[in-house]
Formats: C-alpha cells, sequence, structure tokens
C-alpha cells in the first residue's frame, strides 16, 4: 500500500471505566485542528465500556467517529490485548496516524503495536505539524539535551504513532458534529494467552502537595540550590503565594525532590498564572513544560539561558532573593 492509501487519524481514549483520562481528550482537541488542515477525519477508539457522560466529553471534541471496541481481554489493562486491538483495527481500516496518551499504559502498547505494523513510534512531541508536500507529520521534540528542536517524521511507513505526554495540548473542545459516525468492532484476545497476570488492584495515593499540574502558582528549584537545608524556604514562599514548589530534574537526580515534581519534557507539563525560577538554568527539556502567564526567573548568573524566556529576570542569590521576598509578602499581610 501507498501511504496516501492511509486515512484519518485516531486517538485512543484510555479510561477506567468511569472517566476518560484527560489526555484522551487533550489529544482529540490537538488532532482536530490537524485533520481540519488534512482532510483526515477524527476517529476516537474506546476500548471497554466507558461511562455515558464521558463518550459525551470525547464527542464535544469534535471527533467525527468513534471506534468502539469490545470482547474478551480488556478487563484489566494488558500489552498483549491491547496492542493486539489496535493492531487488528489499523489493518483493517489502515489510519495515517494513531496518537496515544503517554500514560503508562499509552507508553506501553503504543510501540508493540508499533512494532506489530512494522512501523515507528515517536515519543513526547511538544508540537505536531503537517506537511503538505510530503503529507506526513512532523512530531517536533526537544533533542540532544535540549539544543535542537528535533522534527521527526516517518517518510515511508504508517501510521504514524505517536504518544504525547498529559498536559502537552489544549483541552478546548470545539462541540460535538451532528453525525458521528459509530463503529463496532468484536476483537477477542484469548484470555489464556494474556502473559501477564492481574494479581491485585492499589488504589493510587495521592498526595496534593506532588499534583503540581493544575497548580496556578509554581516554585520551581533548579541545580543552583546547595543542599536540602534550603528547601524550606521555597516551600514557605510557596505557601504564602498559595501554590506549591517543583523542580528541575538533577533534583530529583540528587534525590531531593520526587519525580512527579519534575517540570519539563520528560516530567510534568505546567500551566501556571505565576510560575517563579530559583537556580535554574533554562534548559529547552525544562522550558517546554512550562506555559506561565507571568514568569520570573531568578539566577545568579547574568549570561543564564533562562532569562530568555522569563517575563522578569533576577540577577542574584536565589536563597537571599527567596528570603526577601517571603519578607516583603509577610510585611504586606
Ligand atoms: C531527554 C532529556 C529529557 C530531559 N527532561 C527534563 C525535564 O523534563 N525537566 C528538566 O528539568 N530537565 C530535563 N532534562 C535535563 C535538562 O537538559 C537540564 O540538564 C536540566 O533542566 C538542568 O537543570 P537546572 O537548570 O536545575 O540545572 P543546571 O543546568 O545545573 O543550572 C543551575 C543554575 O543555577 C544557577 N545557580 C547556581 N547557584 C546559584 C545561586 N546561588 N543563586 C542563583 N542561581 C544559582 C546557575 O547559574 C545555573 O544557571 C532532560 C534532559 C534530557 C537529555
Amino acid at each position: 500500500m501507498e501511504k496516501r492509501d492511509y486515512k484519518n487519524m485516531w486517538v485512543y481514549i484510555e479510561h477506567d471505566g468511569k472517566k476518560a483520562e484527560p489526555v484522551g481528550l487533550e489529544l482529540c482537541c490537538e488532532i482536530r485542528k490537524v485533520c481540519d488542515i488534512t482532510g483526515d477525519k477524527l476517529y476516537a477508539v474506546i476500548i471497554g465500556d466507558l461511562a455515558e457522560s464521558e463518550q459525551t466529553l470525547v464527542k464535544n471534541c469534535g471527533v467525527d467517529g468513534i471506534i468502539y471496541v469490545s470482547g474478551t481481554g480488556y478487563e484489566y489493562y494488558n500489552t498483549d490485548a491491547y496492542s493486539n486491538a489496535f493492531t487488528v483495527l489499523s489493518k483493517k481500516y489502515n489510519p495515517s496516524a494513531i496518537f496515544v496518551g503517554a500514560t503508562v499504559n499509552g507508553r506501553d502498547f503504543a510501540p508493540r503495536t508499533a512494532v506489530q505494523l512494522d512501523t515507528g513510534c515517536t515519543s513526547d512531541a511538544m508540537q505536531i505539524e503537517y506537511d503538505p508536500k510530503t503529507g506526513d507529520l512532523e512530531f517536533i521534540e526537544p533533542a540532544v539535551g535540549g539544543k535542537i528542536m528535533a522534527v521527526i517524521t516517518f517518510p515511508k511507513l504508517r501510521p504514524q504513532i505517536g504518544t504525547h505526554r498529559p498536559g502537552t495540548f489544549k483541552y478546548a473542545p470545539v462541540g460535538a458534529k451532528e453525525n458521528i459516525e459509530i463503529i463496532k468492532e468484536q476483537i477477542d484476545f484469548p484470555v489464556e494467552n494474556i502473559r501477564c497476570r492481574h494479581l491485585s488492584f492499589a488504589e493510587y495515593e495521592f498526595d496534593p502537595e506532588l499534583e503540581i499540574a493544575d497548580c496556578d502558582v509554581i516554585i520551581g528549584v533548579g541545580n543552583g540550590l546547595s543542599d536540602e537545608e534550603q528547601l524550606p524556604r521555597y516551600r514557605e514562599l510557596a505557601k504564602l503565594l498559595g501554590g506549591k514548589i517543583g523542580c528541575t530534574r538533577p533534583l530529583f537526580d540528587r534525590d531531593i525532590l520526587p519525580y512527579k515534581l519534575q517540570i519539563g519534557q520528560s516530567g510534568v507539563i505546567i500551566k501556571p498564572k505565576l510560575y517563579i525560577s530559583f537556580g535554574i538554568s533554562g534548559a529547552v527539556n525544562h522550558v517546554a513544560g512550562i506555559t506561565a502567564d507571568t514568569f520570573i526567573a531568578v539566577n545568579n548568573d547574568p549570561e543564564a539561558q533562562i532569562f530568555n524566556y522569563c517575563d522578569y529576570g533576577i540577577v542574584g542569590d536565589m536563597d537571599e532573593v527567596c528570603d526577601r521576598m517571603i519578607a516583603e509578602i509577610k510585611a504586606k499581610q
């Protein structure tokens, strides 16, 4: 088959039966815009039963159709049945592209599906463009330690498969179409062929301090932090401003803060009203994860890259500046 014979784009809607993962809806909204340019149709793929109200959210993202998959093997997520479902569906319908949220499960089955279909899978692209000359999508993301923006394409293979981190794209539903095509597929995967066994289910222990994706004020702490003892002042500043702290990768590598607080390309994507960075150099891998209404950067190096991204830059010692901010806020209380 020629690549022009592959048509339409799919977004996988991951869910637990009650709720759809937001990343699937975010992807639907973004790919709707791409399909409007390419002329492809946008299909959501839902495996297993999903609550009606959540299906309405999917429809509101402007999908042209929904492919519902039922059958054996989907009671709990597993690589074998889910990658098989996408492989079987793709061989039947030949989509041009498949987009999957970069959740633990999505990152697991999407590359496997790609292997089964003899195509490729890109991960963590932060922008998707269309090249009308080649008919290829361009998956754009920071690479080589953030020194370049890499443009990844599938010049020969189809479908073009990408996994994308939650929060990369905006959830901006355009409203439901009048006639949404409904496709129902029964794909049974023999349960005895599933190579992993579901032993138990442990509820995720929710710690609100570690949930920063939707936080309005974030204090970002970077490798300029001399040691862990200096951290409480940044927590105090965050608290005074009604926010939370986040960090760069080196702080996670140094075991000072948990991975869930790492902001950036391979961490959490944030969209706060206010972001204040302390002792952060401004690597693309970090700043690619930030869209802030107001961005203030503090660094003792006037040449630091971070000053190219911020609205206000303060050259100075991070601990001293933080203490002065705390004192100013307290004085005004
Ligand atoms: C594939 C890939 C993915 C990555 N993903 C991420 C990601 O998701 N998130 C992420 O953060 N990184 C990520 N990285 C790492 C990234 O490239 C940078 O190495 C990292 O962001 C640097 O963190 P930093 O700015 O805190 O540290 P550094 O680059 O070490 O910068 C420290 C800064 O602190 C300043 N400083 C030092 N002392 C003081 C002081 N007393 N007062 C004020 N300023 C001071 C210095 O001038 C310097 O600018 C990734 C890298 C790769 C290769």
